[in-house]
């Protein structure tokens, strides 16, 4: 098959183009970031990499109709983006879906669209179901501006499935693994990654009791590489996930033992950390029912073993 990937020179799109290509087929990654985390695949025959945004109509066309399946995962992630340029986010995620399902529907090709459990926000019914609610904050709060960008993307998707589009919205939990983000930036893991690393204290956000489930990069893959296969999959909406969920403290202590760093793990205030715009989401917990059975999947890496190979890579960069 041919596969398109937008953003796919991110973290999940670069194991999900790997994957692909393990598999024998050909992919196509559009992004206008740089290539580091797909470098390695730039000498198989079966890999190019388009170095251009999603908004750029015509070559995004083009892509389209070359392929036979499109995985749509070209957004603006990360909490410091949520409240350092949510115009950046909005535009980027709500316009460049749009695009891309445009073309899509233009050509008939099935869209994978990644969105986020993020949407869900501080619902406090957890394990979040795909019916469950959306509880989000003021939109004076940016945080928020990231889950209103993949709710408007996966109504966008709902809209283009009534029209006949073959669409499949899958919902990440905290996905983790080797090449997540640089350290120091991006995510929880990655930013614990480099205090680690160079035995400074770990930064726990509030009293640490906020809990989270993760979910290692090669669990999350399978699962995106069912979607795409599997008819089942078809216009629901589906969360990815494990089912171990972890209070952040406990993160942090784990993440210290696994590396045996002389790391301690300290609390401070939200606003030392995000000075605006920022609010926390107590439990974050998925529903698997619908991963295990229409995708058949179930996450299979424990967190201590994914931790342990994340940490492994980072201490190898
Ligand atoms: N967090 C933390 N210390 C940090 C960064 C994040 O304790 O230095 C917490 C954050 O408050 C949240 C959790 O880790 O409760 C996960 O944060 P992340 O930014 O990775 O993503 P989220 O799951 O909130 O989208």
């Amino acid at each position: 098959m041919r596969i398109l990937i937008t953003g796919g020179a991110g973290f999940l799109g670069s194991h999900l183009a790997e994957a692909w290509l393990d598999r024998g087929d050909e992919v196509t990654v559009l992004d206008p970031a740089a290539d580091l985390k797909v470098r390695h695949l730039r000498a198989n025959p079966r890999f190019r990499m388009i170095r251009e945004s999603v908004l750029h109509r015509d070559i995004l066309e083009g892509l389209v109709a070359w392929c036979d399946l499109v995985y749509h995962l070209a957004a603006v992630v990360g909490v410091e983006h949520y409240v350092g340029d949510p115009y950046q986010v909005l535009t980027v995620n709500i316009n460049g879906t749009q695009e891309a399902l445009t073309a899509a529907f233009r050509h008939q090709k099935k869209v994978v669209f990644s969105s986020t459990s993020e949407i869900y926000g501080r619902n406090p019914a957890v394990p979040f179901d795909e019916n469950g609610d959306r509880v989000l904050g003021s939109t004076l709060i940016d945080r928020w501006c990231y889950a209103t960008s993949k709710a408007a993307g996966e109504h966008l998707c709902f809209a283009f499935r009534r029209m006949g589009l073959p669409v499949v919205v899958l919902r990440y939990f905290n996905v983790y693994g080797p090449r997540l983000d640089q350290m120091d930036r991006g995510r929880v893991v990655t930013i614990f990654m480099g205090q680690l690393l160079r035995g400074e204290p770990l930064t726990v956000i509030g009293d640490g009791t906020q809990t989270r489930t993760f979910t290692y990069v090669d669990d999350a893959v399978r699962a995106t590489v069912a979607a795409g296969l599997s008819p089942d999959a078809e216009g629901q909406a589906i969360n990815v996930g494990s089912g171990e969920e972890v209070a952040i403290r406990d993160l942090a202590q784990r993440m210290v033992r696994i590396a045996g760093s002389p790391s301690r793990v300290i609390f401070v205030p939200q606003e030392a950390v995000y000075d605006r715009g920022y609010e926390d989401i107590p439990r974050r917990v998925p529903a698997l029912r619908r991963m295990h059975e229409l995708l058949s999947v179930r996450a299979e890496v424990p967190l201590d073993e994914g931790l342990s190979r994340t940490i492994e890579w980072f201490k190898r960069q």
